[in-house]
């Protein structure tokens, strides 16, 4: 059986991945805290992203900019005029929807689907968060918390290109917050006000941008093989013309079947030269790129990619739960294993070591083993309970890889590997074991 949101919620909760945020205080609405699981599932995401982005790639570099921007950047990207939403309220039970997401019988009757009462007109409600910075609470001094992490990259293209030495086309990465006033917040962590993105803009000569295009779209997909996604999951979603954004040339969303349909997880999108040309109209700086080679001036074109690092937890976790009928045990009741799929580059776990008893120095050779392994992965170390509820337990955080520590093992020197998905048990001596695990994640 696959995962249903309840489940995923639960076992989020049971065994420390996502828990409410302020949940002492009753929580606050769609605001979640990622648990002792839930940040190394994240952190080890956004090293995948982080690898694949940068690492395997020359011309793709790094960047970390403030969440903080000056209040003109927000004008300039357009996002003070059009980043709104349509809200339509209920008169009667106050219900508030975003009018495009209501089915077309309740847009034409006007009638809440909550209560039956009479919705209002619809209004434009802007999506930034805004604050006052300073001592002095007047216009002047309101910011915005960045409603997406792309423009952090666009003021900074010229600071790049100045001391990096980096050539058209090149990229440039970040991951980092981003805060959306959202109305319609349920799905868990699908869509909060406060979340992660993953962005990388790749600027290229105009003219190459829908041979780029291509190239992204494919290297992305891609991309979530190597995360563990099932791709049957997965499809591209092209934007129809009253879909694009007010910048963009084309675009493609990545979508992932999530248990409420088929929904976004990342954006493709050509963006032209409508960034770095309209920051340099509100800046009054032209901002473009002196090409080296032939000494041609001109404004780049942007292909973006912008995925949800917070949405991709999501996935991770969806995809990787399973409820397994493993038949009958001994009393004659069904045994269902629990368990989650990750890919190992993923998982919060990667060997757990677990000393078939606690005494006799079993106990002590395992805390041995396991700091021979620390250095090249993340491990965990369990003594308490029968070596079969041990597993099982793992199993359901989705550890890949255990190792017990036995009797035999102080004669021998070798220890039982166990794989999670096989449940395949084998011999591997302690010597080699480092070796061997890394071999399996590579597969
Ligand atoms: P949606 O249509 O779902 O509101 P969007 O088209 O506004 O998303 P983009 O602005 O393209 O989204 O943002 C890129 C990515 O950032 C999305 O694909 C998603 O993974 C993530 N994202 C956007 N908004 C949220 C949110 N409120 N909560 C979590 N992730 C988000």
């Amino acid at each position: 059986y696959g995962a249903s949101m309840e489940k995923i919620v639960s076992l989020c909760k049971r065994r420390g991945f996502v828990y409410p945020s302020s949940e002492i205080y009753g929580g606050l609405s769609a605001t979640w805290d990622y648990g002792p699981l839930g940040s190394e599932l994240k952190n080890n995401i956004q090293k995948l992203w982080w690898n694949e982005m940068t690492r395997k790639h020359d011309n793709i570099v790094g960047l970390d900019a403030a969440i903080m921007m000056h209040p003109r950047t927000w004008e300039a990207s357009g996002h003070v005029e059009n980043f709104s939403d349509p809200l339509v309220d209920c008169k009667q039970c106050k219900t508030r929807f975003r009018e495009d997401k209501l089915e077309p019988e309740v847009l034409k009757s006007r009638i809440c689907p909550e209560c039956g009462g009479e919705l209002t007109e619809a209004r434009q409600f802007n999506l930034m968060f805004s604050t006052q910075m300073g001592p002095v609470a007047d216009s002047g001094s309101i910011i915005y918390l960045r409603p997406e992490t792309a423009q952090g990259i666009f003021v900074n293209f010229k600071n790049v290109v100045d001391t990096s030495r980096v050539t058209i086309p090149f990229g440039i990465a970040q991951v980092g917050k981003a805060f959306r006033n959202e109305i319609t917040t349920k799905n868990f962590i699908f869509r909060t006000c406060e979340f992660e993105q993953m962005e990388m803009q790749f600027f290229v000569k105009p003219g190459d941008e829908d041979e780029w295009f291509e190239y992204w779209k494919k290297t992305r997909m891609a991309y979530y093989d190597k995360m563990g996604i099932n791709s049957a999951k997965l499809r591209f979603h092209q934007h129809g013309e009253g879909e694009l954004a007010h910048y963009a040339k084309d675009a493609y969303d990545i979508e992932y079947e999530y248990p409420f349909g088929w929904e976004e997880l990342e954006g493709i999108h050509s963006r032209t030269d409508f960034d770095l040309g309209r920051h340099s109209e509100y800046c009054g700086k032209e901002i473009n790129y002196l090409d080296p080679q032939t000494n041609e001036r001109y404004i780049p074109y942007v292909i973006e990619t912008s995925a949800g690092l917070t949405r991709s937890v999501l996935i991770a976790l969806m995809d990787a739960y399973h409820e397994e009928n493993l038949g009958t045990d001994s009393k004659g009741n069904e045994d269902v294993r629990t368990v989650l799929h990750f890919h190992p580059n993923v998982a919060p776990v990667t060997v757990a070591v677990l000393p078939l008893v606690k005494k006799d120095g079993l106990a002590e050779l395992a805390k041995d083993i396991q700091d021979e392994l620390r250095d090249d992965f993340t491990t965990f170390y369990d003594k308490s309970g029968a070596i079969g509820r041990r597993y099982r337990r793992q199993d359901e955080i989705g550890t890949p890889f255990c190792i017990t520590v036995d009797y035999e093992s102080k004669d021998n020197n070798d220890v039982t590997l166990r794989f999670r998905d096989s449940m395949e048990q084998i011999r591997v001596p302690r010597a080699e074991l480092s070796e061997r695990i890394r071999k399996e994640i590579k597969n």
